[in-house]
This record gives structure tokens, C-alpha cells and sequence, in this order.
């Protein structure tokens, strides 16, 4: 009990850190947000499915603030960092010819069922409702959920298999659940490592009858 209370004491005068930089100040200092927000978005390898290429753009590396701002944003309950990690590759996407008032669906990749149940929100949706707002004719929609297997589950859940192993994805992994009649669909991730998991995502919407025009990343981990 009393160390509760010296614990909650310490949480109102223990000053907030930046989420990019460790300085004392907010959750995200002016400085970093505005470095973070200016940085140059990366066009990645796109993907070609069913014979049409979707172009990949990054917002930025996944290194420096922007690493230590994206795992604040996924992994410290952080959610209001989203906004900043995507204010650059909101602008890009903004700036596509795209048909007047044609209506425009930011897919998120769903998470992961464990890491769904770990965290309690989904990032990439926050990151997908984040673009979509500052798009004319925008929405986010979770149209693409993990296929739910009773085996899958029980093995992310007590898992044995290597962490690489588990994170391979193929488009079996996921269903789509509407087919709603956008012009543009805008595929959103967080972190592209592979760009595996994403592809996956985009393969299986492209079963679905659905062409995603773009996807677009917080990050991303280059080559090596
Ligand atoms: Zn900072």
C-alpha cells in the first residue's frame, strides 16, 4: 500500500521523458517531432501481384528517434505518437493524382492475435485512422483480420517455434471480411522488416477483388 502510494507520488514529480530523445519534457519534444515529421519519405521496392506493382513508401529508417518513438508508440501504450511517425508519408500519399471525390479506404495490417491480446489496441489502425484523416474522402477500415485457427492460436499462444518462424506470413493467414467499393485503397503497417507480412496482406486483398493503389509504412528496416 504505502509503496503504491510512493510509486504514484514518484509518477507525478518524476518529469516525462521524449519518447525520441530521453530529454525531460514531454512525450515527444518539439524538436524530435519536428525532425521526425521533416524527414524524407523512401520509396521501397514495390510489390507486383497479379501482374500490377504497388508502389511501397516509408515514412522513414527504422533507427534513432524514430525506432525509439515507434516502440513508445507500439509496445508503451503511446498511441498518441502515432500522428507524428506518419505526418510525412500522409503528405506524399495526399499528393497522388487520385480521381476528385473518389472514395478513398486506408486498410491497417492486422495485428498479430498474440500481439493483439498483448497490447489491447492496434497500431497500424491507429496509423491507418491517423492518414485517413488527413486525407479528403479518407476512412480507415479493418477490412483484412487474421484467420482465426485454433492451432495458430494455441501456438502463438505457448509458443515453441522460433520468433522468425512465427512471423512468416503467407496470405492464407488472413481473410477478408468486406469488399467495400473504394477507388483507392491505401494498405497501412507499421514496421516493414521483409515487407513479407504486408505483401501477404495485399495478396490476399487482391484475391479478394480489392487493389490496394499503395502501401505506406512508419518505418522500415533496410537490406543489409
Ligand atoms: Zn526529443
Amino acid at each position: 500500500m504505502a509503496k503504491t502510494l510512493l510509486v504514484s507520488l514518484l509518477a507525478l514529480v518524476a518529469p516525462v521523458r521524449c519518447s525520441g530523445c530521453g530529454r525531460a519534457d514531454s512525450a515527444l519534444c518539439g524538436r524530435c517531432m519536428e525532425s521526425l515529421a521533416a524527414e524524407q519519405v523512401r520509396e521501397l521496392a514495390g510489390f507486383v501481384i497479379g501482374g500490377n506493382s504497388i508502389p511501397v513508401v516509408s515514412a522513414g529508417i527504422y533507427a534513432g528517434a524514430r525506432r525509439q518513438v515507434i516502440l513508445d508508440f507500439k509496445n508503451g501504450g503511446q498511441r498518441r505518437l502515432g500522428r507524428t511517425l506518419v505526418i510525412a508519408v500522409t503528405r506524399t500519399l495526399r499528393s497522388r493524382p487520385v480521381q476528385q471525390n473518389a472514395d478513398i479506404l486506408v486498410v491497417p495490417v492486422p495485428a498479430s492475435i498474440r500481439g493483439g491480446w498483448n497490447r489491447g489496441y492496434s497500431p497500424s489502425l491507429l496509423l491507418a485512422r491517423e492518414i485517413a484523416q488527413a486525407i479528403p474522402n479518407a476512412r480507415a477500415s479493418s477490412i483484412v483480420v487474421p484467420r482465426l485457427r485454433i492451432k495458430a492460436v494455441l501456438r502463438s499462444r505457448f509458443a515453441t517455434r522460433s520468433r522468425a518462424t512465427r512471423l512468416q506470413r503467407s496470405p492464407s493467414d488472413y481473410v477478408v471480411r468486406a469488399r467495400p467499393r473504394a477507388a483507392d485503397v491505401i494498405v497501412v503497417d507499421d514496421v516493414a522488416v521483409t515487407g513479407a507480412t504486408v505483401r501477404a496482406v495485399c495478396v490476399a486483398l487482391v484475391s479478394a477483388g480489392v487493389h490496394p493503389s499503395v502501401v505506406a509504412v512508419a518505418a522500415d528496416v533496410p537490406d543489409r
